[in-house]
């Protein structure tokens, strides 16, 4: 029989221990949760009435008070009691005070920002369905939501009927694609960041004065392909030092190169210097294709990672940016993780970890940032430090289209 509190099917992690005296918070709910779930068992959350059945530990935070820790599964089923037995132990195992630095900046850049409002603007504004080409920002979460409020995401085109509205995604699309959604009747709505614009105008004007453009990126990365779409004959890609050794170009005289926005600063920097070495009359960018929020993003994770036992990312394993940032740390010398979300978090990464570094990549919302440090709040008590590095304050106006907030 199971309590009448757990009610039926799969593990209860408790949200707030309650007791005859009162209710304790239990905000590392959704760790257990997550543990409990990549271990195959289905898992509600919510307050968890202490008997017999419940099983539950409270944590020490200090000034802010006890926190707990707390999981029920039904009597009648070995494997659940086991894993809750295990979960519940493994967890109570990593609680006590820790500080958190956060880097910053972090999460969203002006470019995601603007991306995402583009498609919120556009589905309240418009009668027909929203069609939205590839994930609009490479975040599980971002695409999730806008899903639930009516974006449709596909591959391709040939996935949106004719005459539809389609929303192109911040990391830009070809010529071919712009070519394909004017034929078809389409109605675009371009949410490709302007820093990736600047550097497809930039791949257009190389082409045309005769050079070859060397792209350095990662090739199947959509905005990668984007910008071969510009001048494909006239471009090549290399993502190495040693892919620039091996380049055999017509007229060395005439070459140029363009980046990836997203990429490793100091690994694009020993690309770049190859490619001064192999072309010494390479003609450069004005400026640099890295942008701004990539390049900020990965020095205020420069700024903590020295003193972090542990760097948690939050990002989707598809954001180039983010993957970045782990690779940062761990180049450095400091264990990193990316999640996607808190439930991501393991018990065995925080295992002897006092101070962790906490960052996300350009297109990770700031709250799921916010719940990861509640999360852990509820394992000991946290000393949270902001390292400042710099302030961004850049902002991308709207398309017209979607300014006017009316059908065009
Ligand atoms: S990461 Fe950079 S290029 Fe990408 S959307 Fe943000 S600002 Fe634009």
């Amino acid at each position: 029989m199971n309590s009448p509190h757990h009610g039926t099917g799969g593990v209860l992690v408790a949200t707030a221990l309650r007791t005859e005296a009162g209710e304790i918070p239990a905000p590392a709910a959704l760790l257990l949760a997550g543990d409990l779930r990549r271990r195959g068992l289905p898992v509600r959350t919510g307050p968890l009435h202490l008997d017999e059945h419940a099983r539950h530990a409270t944590i020490d935070r200090g000034a802010l008070g006890a926190a707990g820790l707390g999981v029920a599964a039904p009597p009648d089923d070995p494997v659940a009691l086991a894993a809750a037995e295990q979960v519940l132990a493994e967890w109570s195992a990593v609680a006590g005070p820790r500080s958190i630095l956060l880097a910053s900046p972090r999460s969203f850049c002006a470019g995601v920002e603007r991306a995402i409002e583009i498609v919120e603007r556009t589905l309240e504004t418009r009668t027909n369905p929203v069609y939205v080409r590839k994930q609009i920002v490479h975040n599980t979460y971002v695409v999730e939501d806008l899903a639930a409020r009516g974006a449709i995401f596909v591959d391709e085109l040939d996935e949106v009927p004719d005459g539809s509205t389609v929303v192109f995604s911040a990391h830009g699309v070809s010529p071919a694609v712009r070519t394909e959604a004017t034929q078809r009747g389409l109605e675009v709505i371009d949410g490709t960041c302007p820093l990736v614009t600047k550097v497809h105008a930039e791949a257009r004007r190389y082409a045309a004065r005769g050079d070859t453009i060397v792209l350095i990126g990662h090739a199947g990365h959509e905005e990668v392909e984007g910008t071969l779409g510009e001048a494909p004959e006239a471009t090549i890609l290399v993502e190495t030092p040693e892919d620039v050794v091996g380049l055999d170009l017509a007229d060395p005289a005439r070459v140029s190169y363009l980046t990836q926005t997203t990429l490793a600063i100091d690994e694009t920097a020993e690309v770049v210097e190859a490619l001064r070495t192999k072309f010494p009359l390479l003609h450069e960018p004005p400026s640099d294709d890295i942008c701004y929020a990539t390049t900020n993003r990965q020095n205020s994770l420069k700024a903590v990672i020295d003193e972090s036992d542990l760097v948690l990312v939050v990002g989707s394993t598809n954001s180039s940016n983010s993957v970045r940032l782990v690779e940062l740390s761990r180049r450095n010398g400091t264990p990193a993780q990316l999640i996607d979300r808190v439930g991501d978090i393991r018990a065995e990464w925080l295992a002897g970890v006092r101070v962790l570094g906490l960052t996300a990549g350009a297109s990770a919302p700031p709250a799921l940032v916010e719940e990861v440090v509640t999360a852990l709040g509820g394992l000991g008590e946290i000393t949270r430090t902001e390292r400042e590095v710099t302030r961004e304050t850049v902002h991308f106006g709207l398309p017209a289209a979607v300014r006017r907030g009316v059908e065009s």
